[in-house]
């Protein structure tokens, strides 16, 4: 028995090596992909409920590391853990601003990590890059999941600063974290992202599709009590969007309208 645990212990270990030597690897080749011209914006459109037409983008970052695309969600907690994330999250804001700045984008949305939001200097890199692009702030949209509102005094003095610059705020994930409701009456947010999680729902059969769009109804209704527009995320079907659209969301979003991509 001891020598099994031995051995379990060892593959335990031989596992968590080869993960943490990868994860190595991927963090020294991160450190160069920004300068190597690797990182990548890509552009999700985001459309109006009521008819369908454009209403401006969601910028999503991509890593293309020899030919290969890797996914935001395995490399962006680990720009977190090594503080390239703030050079990301520039990289991100420079490209969205330059794209509303060539007239190419009406409106961009851009994700902020909660590093990024509670680094001191951080209202004012963003003003910095809105005053060299030159660009309508009103045009860029800030997206703050619920974790970078921990501290709420703190937060409602960031995101009454960021507004103040005359940029859009926008709550990411909404529902996905416990505080949502009780931060929600306090914050200077103009947009609610319905979390992809209840949109999946909507449009099943049987009690899940039922109470999937109650649940969506429900925050659109909170929503336009405070006087929010709601985004819905993850939208993929026809059958989601004219449901969506029926409840009264603001935006729709999602592979059934455009998975993101190069602008061009
Ligand atoms: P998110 O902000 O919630 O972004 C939405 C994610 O849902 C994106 O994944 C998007 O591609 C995906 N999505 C959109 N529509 C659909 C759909 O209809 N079906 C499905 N299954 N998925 C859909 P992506 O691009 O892989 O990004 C994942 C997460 O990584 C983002 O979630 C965001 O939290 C983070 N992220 C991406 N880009 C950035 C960035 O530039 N900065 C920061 N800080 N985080 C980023
Ligand atoms: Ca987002
Ligand atoms: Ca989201
Ligand atoms: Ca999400």
């Amino acid at each position: 028995r001891a020598k099994r645990a031995g051995l379990g212990w060892a593959f335990f270990n031989a596992l968590h090596d080869s993960r943490s030597a990868s994860d190595l690897e991927l963090l020294s080749a991160l450190h160069h992909a920004g300068e190597r011209g690797e990182l990548l914006a890509y552009f999700q459109p985001v459309v109006h409920a009521n008819d369908y037409s454009p209403a401006g983008c969601e910028a999503l970052v991509r890593w293309q590391r020899s030919g290969q695309l890797i996914s935001p969600a395995d490399f962006i907690p680990l720009a977190e853990r090594s503080g390239q994330i703030h050079q990301l999250g520039e990289f991100m804001l420079r490209a969205a601003t330059r794209e509303i700045q060539r007239g190419r984008l009406r409106r961009v949305a851009v994700n902020v990590s909660p590093l990024e939001f509670d680094q001191p200097g951080y209202v004012q890199r963003v003003s910095d890059i809105l005053n060299e692009s030159g660009i309508d702030p009103d045009r860029l949209v800030l997206e703050i999941t619920e974790s970078s509102l921990l501290d709420a005094d703190r937060s409602r003095a960031v995101l009454r600063d960021l507004r103040a610059l005359g940029v859009q705020l926008a709550l990411d994930d909404f529902g996905t974290g416990y505080s949502s409701l009780s931060a929600l009456s306090s914050l200077p947010v103009q947009h609610l992202k319905i979390d992809r999680s209840f949109v999946q729902g909507v449009g099943q059969d049987g009690e899940t599709g039922v109470r999937s769009l109650e649940v969506v109804r429900a925050i659109v209704t909170l929503g336009r009590a405070l006087g929010l527009n709601t985004v819905a995320e993850g939208v993929e079907t026809p059958m989601q969007a004219a449901l969506l659209r029926e409840v009264g969301c603001t935006y729709l979003q999602g592979f059934h309208f455009g998975r993101p991509a190069p602008l061009a």
